[in-house]
């Protein structure tokens, strides 16, 4: 008999019942996405299982969710790897959002073309909403389209009738802020808002769907940036979930939309690789010599069965609040937000449902809680590992290392507890961020791993640490004995085997003058940045907050050269107000004070830094696409609001505006006529300067026509140079040869400065690269006559111009102008930074 709190599921097809474990796809096998069965059909087309709405059906039309009023999601899956088909063989007969009965039509499919097509026709059908249930039909029996399959049951509570919820819920489809979709940190933060709801809560993209309150199944969806994604609901509170976690969605659950966070490796790759030297990518920089320790985790043995299948449980749930304690202290001890988060996560995937289903479900089968939890962890990260995701592989990390955690507790381990010499360089296969965190840093020097990569959890924590850090090196580095004096040169990516003892007393040294230089150029931040044959250039501040205007001032920065506005408007649901906006940019004026440059750049943002209430399209090549001033001459009112505030914000001798991503003459004419017609409407009888950022090759190449038409110029080498050598600027494999002393990028400057001062006015460079002391002496040389930098590096800065001498700087840059790569433009600047250095010590 079927009660209320029992629902029969029928057969979506006519066919043979398999076991998921005879699923040749660890995908479906491992149940992380839901628990069911497979049919290997004899009929094509697939029907619904229970009635409920489709909560969502793929385009491609080889996958289907349905939401029954109760809560029960079931996921339906035609075929296997038959995503990859786009649509073909597939004919659906429902649309998302369409209430079905149970049993109707809704994929039909041509079998035989998915036979010969894909990899498998085995269709799955999961409960993704993780009732548990029982099978009415014996495996490896022929059924009936139509025919009762498996009873679920309801849970008490969450058991809710029609009367009192309604339909399951939809959301609009929204795109994914997030620079790396929903990796750990966003999907813990969602998970927890879901776990705030009643209502059963799903996450669909245009492949997959999974759990909202799972972490662990919302990072298996492996979305990226960008990604259409939707909720549905249901339940009794399902409207207020949507609501709340559409939202959380937009903002980028606590995340900013910021580019993608790939460390740069070394920037200079010696074109001979020695045999003593072994490679990898800087995690943290900074260097380090010292002794290696090889860390070997040795495998816990745990024991299978054990008889009682109750104080198995009670042992897991002690184990997991021991854990969720042992990680709260870390959270509570860590110096920083980025650590905190990390354990947070850690604590959320102790909680995670799927993970936690899986592990009782095996205790139930009469496992022990130990081998439970291990099978369950060690299944899932393998998962993370085998879906060919870097991001995905890296956070699998994150789930042994929790994993480890507990089994340790459960096996009542000491944990951590390793004794190290001094100047201990850790060599590991991996460092869980666990151990990371716990390492002794008056022992540890410095640390290489095999795993791991710089987006790593282990590498936040490194440099949180201040210790030197490669990851990525050749498994070659496993087989070095403890005890081997090695030299870290974190900055270069190297591990020396066999350092010289000059080498080891250079960079200690290196080490020692850095630190000395540190403190005395801030002790000098206030004086001019002037050369020493007299040329006087201005250093000024990179700046996206209050709060780093306000420390720029007091680094010495003579005036804001770059305020990146953007973040007033990202991470968040609707475009900042005109109040909060003259709040924000009348408080950095004040900061920044009455006798400095503020230069406020207005809006840059677009396909790379989408903004939730900015719809726009999907972009193939955001970088190329709508971004900076084409979206906002695209979007005057947007732009109209943001000159008004600026406007209202400051004194106008002082403030300049400066336009992104200029490329044309008409979009410098459109935004000067904007600001003209707001300044009239104000009643303003005197107008800001105004400026474009030189940044698009097009740009710099006519500047000559540009420069009649601005007060000013600021070049932004970031982008100058990714447009210039066509290399993305985040991608990581091309990091080492996006550097924008190529002198392609450096006679681009040069053509800039020429026409600007041709017409009396005057050029900054805002790009990363004012920021580098290397490249100072060469811009110094090209003209420029302002450096923007980021505010940390401001004394330094200021400090390197006043070493330099401005008529050898002009003989240098000409020099470099004539080379063929950005090699051999450092290999020249290389050699001047150090002996200028040495002589102050
Ligand atoms: C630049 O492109 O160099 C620049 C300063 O702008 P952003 O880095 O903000 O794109
Ligand atoms: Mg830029």
């Amino acid at each position: 008999m079927v009660t209320s709190q029992q629902l029969e599921l029928l057969a979506p097809l006519a066919g043979v019942l398999l076991a998921l474990d005879q699923v040749p796809d660890p995908v479906f096998s491992s149940r992380l996405i839901g628990d069911g069965l497979c049919i290997d059909p004899t009929s094509q087309v697939l029907c619904a299982p229970l009635a409920g709405v489709i909560s969502n059906l793929q385009h491609t039309g080889h996958a289907i969710s349905i939401t029954g009023d109760n809560g029960v999601q079931v996921l339906l899956h035609v075929g296997l790897d038959t995503v990859n088909l786009g649509g073909k063989g597939f004919t659906p007969l429902v649309e998302t959002g369409q209430r079905v009965a149970a049993g109707q039509a809704l994929i039909e499919f041509d079998a035989d073309y998915i036979a010969l097509h894909a990899r498998s026709l085995l269709t799955l059908m999961l409960v993704v909403s993780g009732e548990s249930f029982a099978p009415l039909v014996p495996g490896s029996d022929l059924v009936e389209s139509g025919q009762p399959l498996l009873r679920l049951q309801l849970a008490e509570t969450g058991a809710v009738t029609e009367d009192q919820t309604g339909a399951a819920q939809l959301s609009a489809p929204q795109r994914l802020p997030n620079p790396n979709g929903l990796h750990a940190r966003p999907a813990a933060v969602l998970a927890q808002a879901a776990k705030g709801f009643a209502a059963t809560i799903h996450l669909h993209t245009a492949q997959s769907s999974a759990n909202a309150k799972s972490l662990v199944a919302i990072m298996a969806l492996q979305t990226v940036h960008g990604d259409s994604v939707h909720l549905s609901a249901a339940g009794p509170d399902a409207r207020q979930a949507l609501e709340a976690l559409s939202g959380l969605l937009a903002s980028g659950c606590g995340e900013g939309g910021s580019a993608p966070v790939v460390e740069s490796p070394p920037l200079v790759v010696p074109a001979e690789v020695a045999t003593d030297v072994l490679h990898g990518v800087c995690a943290s920089s900074g260097s380090a010599f010292g002794q290696v320790v090889q860390m070997i985790e040795s495998t816990l043995e745990v024991a299978e069965f054990a008889a009682d299948s109750g104080r198995e449980r009670a042992r897991l749930q002690q184990s997991l609040a021991d854990a969720s304690v042992g990680l709260q202290t870390l959270c509570d001890k860590a110096s920083g937000t980025a650590q905190r988060e990390i354990f947070k996560a850690h604590q959320e995937l102790l909680e995670d449902p799927g993970l936690l289903e899986q592990a009782f479900e095996l205790i139930e089968q009469g496992k022990s809680a130990a081998f439970a939890w291990q099978s369950a962890t060690q299944a899932t990260s393998q998962l993370f590992k085998g879906l060919g995701s870097r991001l995905l592989a890296e956070r699998a990390l994150d789930l042994e290392d929790v994993g480890q955690r507990v089994l340790k507790l459960m096996l009542g381990m000491p944990d951590n507890a390793l004794e190290l010499p001094d100047h201990a360089i850790l060599i590991a296969e991996q460092l869980t961020p666990s151990q990371t965190a716990a390492l002794d840093t008056r022992k540890v020097a410095g640390f290489a791993t095999v795993g791991g990569g710089a987006t790593s959890h282990v590498a936040i924590l490194a440099r949180a640490l201040g210790l030197p850090a490669i990851c990525g090196m050749s498994p070659q580095v496993l087989a070095l004995a403890n005890g081997t004096p090695v030299l870290l040169d974190a900055d270069a990516g190297q591990l020396h085997l066999q350092p010289a003892p000059e080498r080891i007393k250079q960079l200690d040294l290196q080490r020692a003058r850095q630190h000395e230089r540190r403190h005395r150029d801030l002790q000098q931040a206030g004086l001019a940045a002037c050369t020493r044959d007299g040329q006087r250039i201005e250093v000024s501040a990179n700046i996206a907050s209050l709060a780093e205007a306000e420390e720029a001032m007091t680094l010495g920065a003579e005036g804001v050269g770059l305020l990146r506005s953007e973040f007033l408007y990202l991470e968040r649901s609707n475009a900042p107000s005109h109040d909060e906006q003259v709040a924000t940019y009348s408080a950095i004026a004040r900061a920044v004070g009455a006798e400095h440059n503020l230069v406020v750049r207005t809006l840059d943002v677009g396909g790379d830094k989408p903004l939730a209430y900015v719809p726009m399209e999907h972009e193939t090549n955001p970088f190329l696409g709508m971004r900076g001033i084409r979206l906002c001459l695209e979007r005057p009112q947007l732009l109209r609001e943001q000159l008004r505030a600026i406007l209202a914000s400051a004194d106008m001798a002082r403030l300049h505006i400066m336009l992104p991503m200029v490329s044309q003459l008409s979009e410098l004419r459109m935004a000067r006529q904007l600001l003209e017609e707001q300044a009239q409407l104000m009643g303003l009888k005197q107008l800001p300067k105004l400026g474009i950022m030189i940044e698009v090759p097009a740009a710099a190449l006519m500047a000559d026509l540009f420069a009649p038409e601005v007060d000013f110029f600021s070049i932004g080498t970031n982008d100058l140079t990714q447009y210039t050598l066509a290399m993305d600027r985040d991608h990581p494999r091309l990091a080492s040869q996006a550097d924008s002393l190529h002198p392609a990028v450096l006679r681009l400057i040069a053509t800039t400065v020429k026409a600007a001062h041709a017409h009396g006015k005057w050029v900054g460079v805002c790009g990363a690269l004012a920021s580098e002391t290397l490249a100072v002496p060469v811009l110094l040389g090209l003209g420029v006559d302002e450096l923007s930098v980021s505010v940390p590096l401001i004394p330094a800065i200021k400090a390197r111009v006043r070493e330099l001498d401005f008529t050898e700087c002009q003989a240098l840059a000409q020099r470099v102008l004539g080379l063929e790569s950005a090699e051999q433009v450092r290999a020249v600047l290389q050699p001047l930074q150090q002996p200028m250095t040495e002589l102050e010590y």
